[in-house]
């Protein structure tokens, strides 16, 4: 497994990384070296995410990384429950699985860091039970409900390439995908291309 040592950045749609489905994290290596370059790298993006005061959580695709990997403002996530769901070590969510959903739904309007300045409403389960490797590296299965759980199911979209623009009506996914194409500088689209090239391989 290749973990980039660069520079992390917010990718925002339709950067490629978005619209792909992310690959597990491979675990289980003994000599940790792996484990020390992963956590490295999910440092970097929970310094991302820390750097954004609208954030609550963050997947690698969103820095332009196909991992299954996720990071978790826990202190404020668990401000939005009567419950900490969420210990200091689940900061890190490592391949995130969402084992079960709650039958009962609800819609609500959704931010994302990849879509900056839009919202959209969307519909989702109010409870549901996650499964994932921790920052420890010990497994966990969390219920969650209420807000947290809307931010893990958002954050496992990510991990499967479905972001905000697929609860879009078709009109105002293209006009969300034109204005965001609008704010990309060069080097975003000299990126873009480049990670195009590299999913393509
Ligand atoms: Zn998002």
């Amino acid at each position: 497994m290749t973990i980039p040592s660069g520079i992390i950045k917010i990718k925002t749609y339709p950067f490629p990384t978005l619209l792909e489905r992310a690959q597990e994290v491979p675990l289980g290596n003994e000599d940790g070296a792996d484990n020390h370059m992963l956590l490295r790298f999910a440092n970097g993006m929970m310094r991302e995410l820390l750097g954004e005061s609208t954030g609550i959580a963050l997947a690698a695709p969103q820095v332009g990384v196909e991992l299954c990997l996720v990071v978790v403002n826990v202190l404020k996530l668990n401000k939005f429950s009567e419950e900490d769901f969420f210990g200091y070590s689940d900061r890190i969510m490592i391949n995130p699985v969402i084992l079960n959903k709650g039958s009962i739904r609800s819609s609500s309007l959704e931010g994302c860091l990849s879509f900056p300045g839009v919202q959209q409403k969307v519909t989702r389960a109010e409870e549901c039970e996650v499964k994932f490797i921790n920052a420890e590296m010990v497994e966990r299965t969390v219920q969650l409900k209420g807000f947290p759980a809307r931010v893990i199911q958002h954050e496992v979209d990510h991990l499967r390439g479905i972001t905000l623009g697929n609860y879009m009506s078709d009109w105002k996914h293209r006009r969300e995908r034109r204005k965001l194409l609008e704010t990309w500088t060069i080097q975003d689209q000299l990126d873009a291309a480049e990670c195009m090239g590299s999913l393509l391989d």
